[in-house]
């Protein structure tokens, strides 16, 4: 066949999310992909049902009363917010606008695996950085940077690690970068770590920050996609030129909007994923399997080996339970297991204490 396309597509691995079938179980204990174990807000389920009688019209393009609503709420400036179809879709959008070909895009090791694919969609090529002890390490990321380096993505806390580094880090290595380079925050896990505001005080310092945001994992709307980012005004103009107009339907709109309005649920949410994430590892750290400090809505076992890791998420299976392996992130003796509800978190412990005979 003559029909190719561009150089670098086949080169993109494909992505592969979290698995949501288990064979022989029909509705299985799902800790795989960092999802909101309560589901989303009552009051974001009402604006679905309500959203029905707009189907007929077109969603708004400027989506200005969902910006307006998370300005609100996270005391930010509404001109400055752009939303997409997931935070993908926003980091999405900054490879294609400021990234092409023989230019380079930094992610770090343990780093999200859209950057990556992200970058060479772009036409662009992926720097993959070292990490130091499961964190971000800034001096290696300044060591990466060259005259190509277009864009730096972070994940804080990070994702699988649920590491974190210090805003005054980040800051440093805001300054430090050379001109032409964006530092992405990718904020995903935000909401789940104690305070800390995704850098967004440094968006409204710097003419180089950016930071992403989704409505996926605390507001309990993964499935809906919606997503959003917080920059300098120059460059959400940028990013607005090639948004598709209706990017986000009049459901996405709608209910995204009643979500982030419910600062109770969220509240909730937050709260009771605090305390479950501090029992969980310490009930992993006592049947002698390691485990940083977490600040996101899940946790990272790590096993012995790569063997024992596979071993114990077989045995989880038969249970029931789907727990994330992190092989592709770089630490194959891992199992990332979301932080469910409390029933959840005791039934996954439960089987892994089976699992090492300790049951
Ligand atoms: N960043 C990170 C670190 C993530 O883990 C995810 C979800 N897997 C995303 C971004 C994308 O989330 P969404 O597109 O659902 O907003």
């Amino acid at each position: 066949m003559s029909i190719t396309p561009q150089p670098g597509i086949m080169d993109i691995a494909l992505y592969v999310g979290g698995q949501s079938k288990l064979e022989g179980h029909a509705s299985p204990l799902k800790l795989s992909s960092n999802e909101n174990p309560y589901g989303p807000s009552p009051q974001a389920l009402s604006a679905l049902q309500r959203s029905a009688a707009t189907l007929h019209r077109y969603p708004s393009t400027d989506h200005a009363e969902l910006r307006a609503a998370i300005a609100r709420v996270h005391d930010l400036d509404a001109d400055r917010i752009i939303c997409g179809v997931g935070s993908d879709e926003v980091l999405q959008f900054i490879a294609q606008c400021y990234a092409g070909p023989g230019d380079e895009v930094i992610h770090t090791e343990h780093g999200f695996a859209m950057y990556p694919i992200l970058a060479r969609a772009a036409g662009a090529t992926p720097i993959e950085v070292a990490e130091r002890e499961r964190r971000v390490d800034v001096d290696a990321i300044l060591a990466a940077c060259t005259e190509a380096t277009r864009i730096i993505y972070l994940t804080n806390p990070g994702n699988p690690t649920g590491t974190m580094i210090p805003l005054s880090e980040i800051a440093r290595l805001a300054d430090a970068i050379p001109d032409q380079v964006i530092l992405v925050l990718d904020g995903a896990y935000v909401e789940f770590a104690e305070g800390y505001d995704g850098g967004a005080s440094l968006v409204e310092a710097r003419g180089n920050v950016v930071m992403t945001r989704t409505f996926s994992k605390i507001h309990g709307l993964g499935g809906l996609r919606i997503g959003w980012g917080y920059a300098p005004r120059e460059i959400v103009d940028v990013l607005n030129r090639v948004r598709q107009p209706f990017n986000l339907s009049n459901t996405q709109l709608a209910v995204a909007e009643a979500a982030i309005r419910d600062t109770g649920f969220t509240e909730h949410c937050r709260a009771e994923n605090a305390r479950l994430r501090v029992w969980m590892r310490e009930r992993l750290l006592a049947l002698g399997i390691a485990c940083d400090e977490s600040h996101a809505n899940y946790v990272l076992a790590r096993f012995a080996d790569e063997a024992e890791a596979a071993a114990c998420d077989a045995a989880l299976r038969e249970e029931g339970i789907l727990v994330r392996r992190v092989g592709g992130y770089g630490f194959p003796e891992g199992l990332r297991i979301t932080v469910g509800d409390e029933p959840g978190c005791k039934r996954v412990i439960d089987a892994i204490a089976r699992f090492r005979g300790a049951a």
